[in-house]
């Protein structure tokens, strides 16, 4: 679908509504193009079995569809009962298995389309959102969100939220479509007015990604987004942020005018400021954001063309008053993957538990579905997810430690201590056979390719070094490969771009050192 065409399905949706209601009556028929392109503002992708294309093609018959459907969860932070229905579902309407994001989200894959209804009014009944957890709005804010000592959690917890409330669109299609009307996550009754304050009728370009990092934290990959918050008091004390502009890692193997791009500092903002100088920014990037080209329609082509003084003027037309100069970011120390056990403010404990690629399932020897559900439920009272695919069971008391950790024994759960530094380090995105961008592996590859480079270091003695390593499936990036140390993105089936030269706390860009490398060779 051209980016025109885009544009037209979203004019044309009556604010998101399209033909979803009709069509969503079959659950056996896939959904239409402008349909799958409206689903997206909903946290659904219709995808096929990228394993079965050739062979059904070829056999003339249907593909094999199915639906992911994503969770948005501001800054990663969800309640025990938030989770056990999260948990619950998997079993219900998905494949057994979740899926820890690169962005703290939640995603189930292999979704029939007649459990959608489903899956997603159950979500809410249980406090948990898919709206806008895709498609060309502000997507799930990420907050740097571990509850380590001397952090103020109120304050970032209120960032994640009040800036996911802000940006979540209005319209009642969602409520409508998926609960009957009923505002279930916000408790609110649904509005009778679809009116797009923020977006308008055709809502943004593209997507828009926001972060919010804390000091000598930078595990969010703050500069990567879209609009980065660091928050760091003001010249005067006041509490405030620097705000970054112009983020973002998607490019084209084919076009040489796309880029992974920076954020850079354009001002400084006090905390009740904050929301509307990033409003700011989304409404400039609505209204003089690229609509003909997607591949260009993010945030940072502008900034690249017409530079960040261009956009804080901009902003502060549109605010009517002057900003204040960035302050220095502060010295972001070392990588952070807040794996093992730390100490809580409050004196209990939250255990970083390791998720190699995100993938959480019950497999015959190792159960890490059935550790994190009976860890919830006997010892710890929260859970938060990292933007390393990884998650935090937080407030364990110093008492149940050890039952902690027996429990994740007896499931043969390996916790951080256990596993290779190179596993630690590494992410890599869903990819084949799932994603319909992928033109390589990246999940399935990640194992074999660890082993090696584990194997590489330890012959050199180096099996303490940390080597930041992203692999994607296509130059889309949605695990951060151009921020890494390493970077491995998926070319073809068979071959691979290798980016190095990123800093272990994401503050340069990777340069590509080979391309096309046979995967044979990696
Ligand atoms: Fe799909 Fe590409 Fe994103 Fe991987 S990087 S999930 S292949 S779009």
């Amino acid at each position: 679908m051209t980016h025109s065409d885009v544009e037209t399905v979203k004019a044309d949706s009556d604010h998101l509504r399209g033909g979803l209601f009709t069509e969503l009556a079959d659950g056996d028929t896939p959904f239409s193009g402008g349909s799958g392109t409206l689903l997206k503002f909903h946290g659904i992708y219709q995808q096929d079995d990228r394993d079965r294309r050739r062979e059904l093609a070829r056999a003339k018959q249907d593909l094999a569809y199915s639906c992911m459907v994503r969770c948005s969860v501001p800054g990663g932070i969800l309640t025990s009962e938030q989770w056990f229905e999260i948990d619950r579902l998997a079993d219900v309407v998905a494949d057994g298995r979740l899926r820890l994001t690169t962005r703290q989200g939640v995603q189930y894959h292999f979704v029939h389309k007649g459990d959608l209804r489903q899956l997603v009014s159950s979500l809410n009944r249980g406090l948990v959102t898919t709206y806008a957890a895709c498609g060309d709005v502000v997507r799930n804010v990420m907050v740097t969100s571990a509850p380590e000592q001397g952090r103020d959690l109120e304050r970032l917890d209120r960032f994640a939220r009040s800036l996911s409330d802000r940006f979540r669109p209005r319209s009642n299609a969602y409520w409508e479509l998926w609960v009957d009307g009923e505002r279930a996550v916000t408790g609110e009754e649904a509005e009778t007015d679809d009116a797009e304050p923020i977006y308008g009728e055709t809502y943004l370009p593209r997507k828009f990604k926001v972060g919010v990092a804390w000091p000598g934290d930078n595990s969010i990959d703050v500069y990567s987004n879209d609009v980065g918050l660091v928050l760091a008091p003001g010249r005067d004390g006041t509490p405030g942020a620097i705000v970054l502009a112009g983020g973002g890692l998607g490019r084209s193997h084919t076009d040489s005018t796309t880029f992974p791009r920076l954020a850079e500092p354009m001002a400084w903002v006090s905390d009740e400021d904050a929301g509307d100088v990033v409003e700011a920014i989304v409404k400039i990037f609505r209204d003089e954001g690229n609509r003909e080209d997607r591949s260009h329609a993010r945030l940072k082509y502008l900034v690249e063309e017409h530079g960040i003084a261009w956009l804080r003027d901009q902003v502060e037309a549109r605010l009517g008053r002057r900003l204040d100069d960035p302050v220095a970011i502060p010295d972001w120390g070392g990588p952070r993957d807040h794996l093992g056990w730390h100490r809580q403010d409050d004196d209990r404990w939250y255990l970083g538990v390791p998720i190699p690629t995100g993938r959480l399932e019950d497999t015959e020897f190792v159960r890490r579905r059935s550790a994190v559900r009976d860890v919830l439920a006997r010892h710890a009272d929260q859970i938060r997810l990292t933007p390393h695919q990884d998650l935090l069971l937080c407030g364990i008391a110093t008492a149940d430690r050890d039952a902690v950790e027996a429990i994740f024994a007896e499931h043969g759960v390996p916790l951080a201590r256990h596993l290779p530094l190179t596993v630690l380090s590494s992410m890599a995105c869903p990819a084949l056979p799932t994603c319909g961008q992928a033109l390589g592996e990246a999940e399935r590859i990640l194992p074999e390719l660890t082993d090696l480079l584990d194997g590489l270091l330890r012959d050199r003695g180096l099996d303490d070094v940390r080597i930041e390593t992203r692999v994607t499936g296509c130059p889309n990036g949605c695990a951060r490969p151009y921020v890494a140390e390493l970077g491995i993105v998926g070319r073809t089936k068979t071959a691979y771009d290798i980016f190095v030269g990123g800093d272990a706390v994401g503050t340069r860009l990777a340069s590509l050192l080979i391309e096309s490398v046979p995967l044979t060779k990696l």
